[in-house]
């Protein structure tokens, strides 16, 4: 599923090419009120990439499969299409679990963890009863995580995914912030992680998959220890992680 690198990924494609245009008429799933509206900006809000128009905001979910590219074809996985002064946006979407809706304020999410200080991170986390990967996981804690990057920053901070928040340490605790904001950014520079049907903008493929050193390789060596990593269910979520170096 795209996460915040992704979308960041996706936004980033388009923030050059969208603003100033109009959009002229919508198929599809799209809504019919962006019709006559002239995009000013191209955002990303968690996992929404959110085009501000002259009166509203777009927002488009990603969800599993999700891709909004800048291309006038269509194929069968075709939900939606806008027709721009100068371009086309095509909505794909092969497992219908994206969504996009016009809205005037933002649904509620928790703040963005590239936008977070240190201090408010620990803070956060320390007030909250629950597992650390759950936490990760909830978009009213962090709006932007999933499953891929809560697994990698875990890894690299060698924290359980199963952890009480609540019994982790500060100097863990800013260990892992550090890691979310590293690895966040490292793959936001690598384009993302094409992990099955992820693409950018121009239609082309992340590479930060071929860095993943936990997410989906249980039953393979950790690259740390070597011991063989595991695989448990966290909020019905799989989650890989190594049982010897990630510690509760
Ligand atoms: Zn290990």
């Amino acid at each position: 599923m795209p996460e915040l690198p992704e979308v960041e990924t996706v936004v980033r494609g388009l923030a050059p090419v969208l603003p100033g245009q109009t959009i002229l008429r919508v198929e599809g799933a799209a809504p019919v009120e962006a019709v006559g509206r002239v995009i000013q900006a191209v955002r990303r809000y968690g996992k929404f990439i959110v085009l501000d128009l002259d009166g509203g905001m777009l927002f488009v979910h990603l969800g599993m499969t999700g891709q909004l590219r800048l291309d006038e074809g269509q194929s069968e996985f075709t939900r939606a299409r806008f027709h721009l002064s100068d371009a086309t946006l095509r909505f794909d979407d092969i497992r219908k679990f994206g969504k996009i809706f016009c809205a005037r304020d933002y649904p509620q999410r928790g703040p963005d963890p590239l936008e977070l200080s240190e201090a408010a991170f620990i803070a956060l986390t320390q007030a909250r009863r629950a597992r650390i990967k759950a936490l990760l996981l909830d978009q009213s804690f962090l709006r932007g995580m999933g499953n891929i990057y809560a697994d990698e920053a875990l890894f690299a901070a060698r924290i359980h995914p199963l952890a009480l928040a609540t019994r982790l340490s500060r100097p863990r605790l800013a260990n892992l912030f550090r890691a979310i904001q590293a690895i966040l950014t490292e793959a936001i520079a690598a384009g993302g992680s094409s992990i099955s049907d992820y693409v950018d903008s121009r239609g082309g493929k992340g590479s930060y998959q071929d860095r993943h050193q936990a997410y989906g390789r249980h039953g393979q060596p950790c690259p740390r220890c070597g011991t063989t990593l595991e695989r448990i269910l966290v909020v019905q979520r799989g989650t890989s992680f190594c049982p010897r170096c990630q510690r509760r």
